[in-house]
């Protein structure tokens, strides 16, 4: 079976389903796999079926699926090409971040090699997107790295923002238009869970979001 941009988008889902696991889950449910593909659970079943076959994915009925090595690397480097061209839209053709995400979904499947190597020389080799989302490497391998969200992170301390766990342009609107994107400042300077609400500020204004939102905000603790 070729890597078709079905495979491709299969193996990323599953990558990005196993990257949101939490604590001893070890599969990624059919269901998340279907919704992530919009596409019916029968449907999703047969496809996976047949990575499994190809040695992409172990398959467990009932219970999920889960990427083998062979897969990981496959879908390690979809997510390098996906950005790497988002990336390269926003730095050098001058896109909006907040648009980038469709062209590259489509591109993802057809740069070549050479061209994304190229690409990657060209940008000075990154490890992030503009939204912060880590570059995997030649191999497709990406480094974990644990990061705090703006619900978990400590109150009263000067953070940093590095990541937007979401590709929704107007989410990505919204943090711009309010200077929370990744490498600018913020703090949280208390939360409200009967409000569902977090009270932050990055440089000199004051802001109030919700949780759902603080959720995808991820930080780390600034050094300077
Ligand atoms: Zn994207």
């Amino acid at each position: 079976m070729l890597p078709s941009s079905t495979v491709e988008n299969y193996l990323k889902a599953i990558y990005l389903g196993q990257s949101a696991l939490t604590g001893d889950e070890r599969l990624v449910s059919m269901g998340h796999v279907a919704a992530a593909l919009r596409v019916t659970p029968g449907t999703a079943t047969t496809m996976v079926k047949a990575l499994s076959e190809s040695g992409l994915v172990e398959y467990e009925p009932y219970s999920g699926v889960r990427l083998t090595p062979a897969g990981e690397r496959l879908a390690g480097l979809v997510i390098r090409r996906h950005r790497l061209v988002e990336s390269f839209l926003v730095e050098v053709m001058g896109m909006s971040w907040a648009e980038v995400h469709e062209e590259a979904e489509q591109l993802e499947h057809v740069v070549s090699e050479r061209l994304i190597d190229r690409i990657d020389s060209m940008l000075g080799r990154p490890t992030h997107d503009p939204h912060g989302d880590p570059i995997p490497d030649a191999e497709g391998a990406i480094t974990p790295r644990h990061l705090e969200n703006l619900l978990t992170c400590p109150i009263g301390t000067p953070l940093k923002v590095t990541r937007i766990a979401d590709q929704d342009p107007s989410f990505l609107r919204f943090i711009e238009d309010n200077e929370l994107k990744p490498g600018q400042p913020v703090q949280v300077d208390a939360r409200d869970p009967a409000a569902d609400a977090v009270h932050l500020r990055s440089r000199d204004r004051e802001l109030t979001i919700g949780a759902r939102a603080a959720s995808k905000l991820l930080v780390e603790v600034d050094a300077q």
